[in-house]
This record gives C-alpha cells, sequence and structure tokens, in this order.
C-alpha cells in the first residue's frame, strides 16, 4: 500500500472510534434527560446503574491504547501534512482528549467521582441546614483531589498554572492571567453602570411582572417563542422538544436538541428568558454543519461561545426594545392581563438592574460581577492564597464590596450554586466570557447588518440567526475561542463591545 494510503486509512479508523463514542455518548445524553424530566421516582436505582455502566463503557473507549497508537502513526507519517485542516484539526482534538483522559491515574479518577457524589449530597444538606461546617471536611477532600488533578493536567497541557489546566477543559488556551485582565475592566465598566442605573430618578415598575399567568398559557407563550427564533418542536421534521425541569436546561446533539424550563404562576417572565436562552444553546447544536456531525470538530467551539448564543438570543435580542415591538402585543393577546402595560414600562421592568445575592436571579447588568467573585476566588483558592476556611470571609467581603450585598448565611452566599459540589472548577468563566463575546459577535453583526434592529422589529430573528450560523455555528470546533473570535470580530476578546452595547441601552433605559 502506498503511504498515503496507510495515513487515510489509520485517520479512518481513528475516526471510526471517535464516531463510536460520540454515539455512546448521546446515549448517555439521553438517558440523563429522561432522568431529569420522565423518569418515575422508583426508577433512581436501575438509572444509576445505566449510567454507571454506560460510564464504565465511556472510559473504556476513550482511553483505548488503539486510539493513542493511531494518533502517533499518523502524527509520524511523513505524509502528514498531506491532512487538510480540518483533518489536523480532528487529530489535534483527538489527541487533546485522549491525553486528558489517559493521563490522569484511574484511582485518582474514581476517587474524584465518589467524593464529588458525597460532596454534592452533603452540600444539599448543608444548604438545607444553613450549616457551612457541615460542607466544608467534604468540600477540603474534594478540592484536594480536583488540585491533585489540576497538577497532572497542567503537565499534560502546558498550562502555567493548575488552574488554567481546569479553564483550559472549557475555554481552550484561555488563562487566568487573561481572564483577570479582562475581569478587572469589565467589572469596573460594570460598577458605573450600575451605579448611574441604581441613582438614577427614573426607576422601572416591575410590579405587573407577578401578575398570575396559567401554566398552559405560559406553555402557549413558549410554543410561540419559539417559533420566533426559529426553534422546531412541532413540524414533521423537528428536532426540539419542550419539557419542564426545575433549572432549565438544554440537552442533545444536532438532530435531536432538547430544551426545558419552569413555569412559575407569578413569573411568567422567568420562562420566557429560560426559553429564549436553552433556545440560543440549541440554535448552535441544531446549525453545526451536518458533515461534521461525529468528528471533533462538530461541537461548539467552547463553553464560553456556547454561553454567548445564549445570551444573545436571551437578553441582546429578547430583551430588546425591538423585540418588544414586535412581540408586546401577541404576548397581550396571550395573556389577557397586560393591557395596561406600554412597552416602555414592560422593557424597563424586563430590564431592571438590581444588585441581588443570587447569581441565577441576576440581571443582565449585575450577572458578570457573580461570575467575578467565583472566578476571584477560585483563583486564589487554587494559588493557595486563600484556604477552604476562608471561602465564607472572603466571599461575604466580596459581594459587600462588588454589589454591596450583606450575606446574612452560607445558603445565600457560597452554597448556593452546586458547582463547587460537583466539583466544577474553572467553569464559572464561561459565563462571563460568553457575555463578552456576544458583544463582540453584535458589533460585527451591526456591521454586516446595520438594520438589524429594524429586522427584530419585524418579528425576522430569521437573519440574524442565518448571520449567527455564516459566523460562528458553522465553524464548529475548528478554531479556538481566541482564533474564532478574532476571525468573526476582527480583534482579540475585548470588553469594550459588551460594555458599550450595555451603555447604549441601560442610558436610554434609565435616562442617565
Ligand atoms: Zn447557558
Amino acid at each position: 500500500m502506498a503511504g498515503t494510503d496507510v495515513l487515510r486509512q489509520n485517520y479512518g479508523r481513528m475516526m471510526q472510534k471517535i464516531k463510536d463514542l460520540a454515539v455512546v455518548y448521546s446515549i448517555d445524553a439521553i438517558m440523563n434527560w429522561d432522568m431529569e424530566t420522565k423518569m418515575p421516582p422508583k426508577g433512581i436505582n436501575l438509572r444509576s446503574q445505566q449510567l454507571g455502566m454506560l460510564g464504565q463503557l465511556e472510559h473504556k473507549m476513550s482511553t483505548d491504547p488503539e486510539i493513542g497508537q493511531l494518533i502517533d502513526k499518523i502524527r509520524n507519517h511523513p505524509d502528514y501534512e498531506s491532512l487538510s485542516e480540518i483533518e489536523k484539526r480532528n487529530v489535534y482534538l483527538t489527541k487533546k482528549n485522549y491525553d486528558e483522559m489517559t493521563k490522569l491515574p484511574e484511582e485518582l479518577v474514581v476517587e474524584i467521582a465518589k467524593q464529588s457524589t458525597i460532596t454534592v449530597g452533603t452540600w444539599k444538606r448543608a444548604k438545607a441546614a444553613k450549616s457551612f461546617a457541615m460542607f466544608k471536611p467534604e468540600l477540603e477532600k474534594l478540592f484536594e483531589l480536583k488540585k491533585k488533578a489540576a497538577e497532572i493536567l497542567m503537565d499534560v497541557k502546558g498550562t502555567a498554572t493548575p488552574y488554567d489546566a481546569l479553564i483550559d477543559m472549557h475555554e481552550s488556551a484561555m488563562t487566568s492571567e487573561k481572564i483577570t485582565k479582562l475581569f478587572d475592566e469589565l467589572r469596573d465598566g460594570l460598577v458605573k453602570i450600575i451605579s448611574k442605573s441604581t441613582s438614577s430618578p427614573k426607576q422601572p415598575d416591575e410590579s405587573f411582572l407577578s401578575r398570575k399567568v396559567p401554566v398552559d398559557v405560559q406553555q402557549k407563550i413558549a410554543n410561540s417563542l419559539v417559533k420566533v427564533i426559529g426553534y422546531d418542536i412541532d413540524s414533521p421534521a423537528a428536532g426540539g422538544r419542550i419539557d419542564e425541569t426545575e433549572h432549565p436546561f438544554t440537552n442533545g446533539y444536532y438532530d435531536d436538541v432538547r430544551i426545558t424550563t419552569h413555569y412559575y404562576e407569578d413569573n411568567f417572565a422567568s420562562s420566557i428568558f429560560s426559553i429564549l436562552h436553552e433556545g440560543g444553546h440549541a440554535m448552535y447544536e441544531q446549525n453545526l454543519r451536518p458533515e461534521w456531525m461525529f468528528q471533533p470538530i462538530g461541537t461548539g467551539c467552547s463553553t464560553g461561545f456556547h454561553e454567548s448564543q445564549s445570551r444573545f438570543v436571551e437578553n441582546i435580542f429578547g430583551r430588546s426594545q425591538e423585540f418588544w415591538s414586535y412581540y408586546l402585543p401577541q404576548l397581550k393577546g396571550l395573556t389577557g392581563n397586560l393591557s395596561d402595560v406600554s412597552q416602555e414600562k414592560f422593557v424597563h421592568a424586563i430590564n431592571a438592574v438590581k444588585p441581588s445575592k443570587i447569581r441565577v436571579e441576576a440581571d443582565e447588568v449585575t450577572y458578570c460581577l457573580h461570575v467575578i467573585i467565583r472566578f476571584n476566588i477560585e483563583r486564589d483558592w487554587f494559588a493557595g492564597k486563600i484556604s477552604v476556611s476562608d471561602l465564607p470571609q472572603v466571599w461575604n467581603e466580596q459581594y459587600m464590596n462588588y454589589l454591596g450585598m450583606k450575606i446574612q448565611d452560607d445558603s445565600e452566599g457560597l452554597m448556593q450554586d452546586t458547582h463547587w459540589g460537583i466539583g466544577y472548577f474553572g467553569y464559572f468563566p464561561s459565563y462571563a466570557l460568553g457575555n463578552i463575546y456576544s458583544g463582540q459577535l453584535l458589533a460585527a453583526l451591526k456591521k454586516d447588518m446595520p438594520d438589524w434592529n429594524q429586522q427584530i422589529a419585524k418579528g425576522n430573528f430569521q437573519a440574524i440567526r442565518q448571520w449567527l450560523t455564516t459566523n460562528v455555528h458553522t465553524y464548529g470546533n475548528l478554531y479556538d475561542p481566541a482564533d474564532l473570535i478574532k476571525k468573526i470580530a476582527g480583534d482579540e476578546i475585548n470588553t469594550k463591545h459588551f460594555l458599550n452595547y450595555l451603555n447604549e441601552k441601560y442610558s436610554t433605559l434609565y435616562e442617565y
């Protein structure tokens, strides 16, 4: 066989193994979706065995020594350069994942899995009991294990710090040094907008947002909203559906991407923005290039980029004057109890700036401060500057300094999020990076489509969706986030555009 044929054969064999793995992961995803939405309570024991078995299979398949051998054969082949840019990226991503999966000792992986189950269980009880003392010993154990793993991954990935290795799992090649610089700028900009908004004499009246809207009406609203954004749940070719869970999420891959929401009778806006947010995530997954399905490049670019899509649909589109000039009459028709609310009053209320203690309830402006606080703490924690015992004090000080909030107990403080209990370290920064990217995307969109807001006012989201597909979705995971944002926006990641967008919007709403 000619040399290139061997290379192509090995590449084909590697891609087949990756495809098999992607199919198994999609089974895992649908089992998890079912567990959250449909499974009867008694099914939990069987389900945990099913998921445990799948987890073992995934581990075995993703650490298969043959993958490692194929990667070496491909990379060392004299004709390696004859591979296309896409093929080389697939090899790179396969190697990156294989190294991550194989360089961690199996005992450590098992220990982390066990400890995170214990820690998250303890977190639930400790949160209910408002007792950090209860949570602390288990969190300490999990943190030490994660730190050990991060130190190994630091060598594998060649990052400057263990924490950077964890960030890299979600935001490839991003570093805590870069994030610190970005977040310092972002914080300074946000603090000014918050202070001008909250001290303005013009304050929103939000009272109508708690008017009762029955669940069946909210379901109709959800169904009509997904039509606007082009998320198909009811045609014969539909690739989506909506179900109910306490915490909304998106789950799926390409042709089967499902979203969830929650309906509160006295807070109809909550479901509206959950639907738009998750719809933005789903749009990304569904608009990836079909021919890249089952390939490493056939995924979103990063957690931050994923969040840029959900925040774009939820906030930049979904909380704009233009969207509500189109949609408010429909909403009024559906609810029947908002006829006295003007568009101006409505849009100001859904954009109320209010420093608060709970991240998931935060508005568009204060939200990133919650994320910055978690990032600051994780960074200093992994650097050994603070210990688990210091967490409550550091947390409470930062909430006072950044948001002016006095934390009464640790349940509304550092125990509010599940992330640390599960061992998700390095994940938080992506939430704010997503907002930063979304600002840069908006600036680029405006250049290409100067009448973008008139399109929204006509209810035409299609043109914007197409722009996002052409500029973001279609690239899948072909580039690292730093390269992708540069390609789309023409400059490196920076906070200027997101802050400009907020300033323009909030100075109009609050007349400052
Ligand atoms: Zn999201």
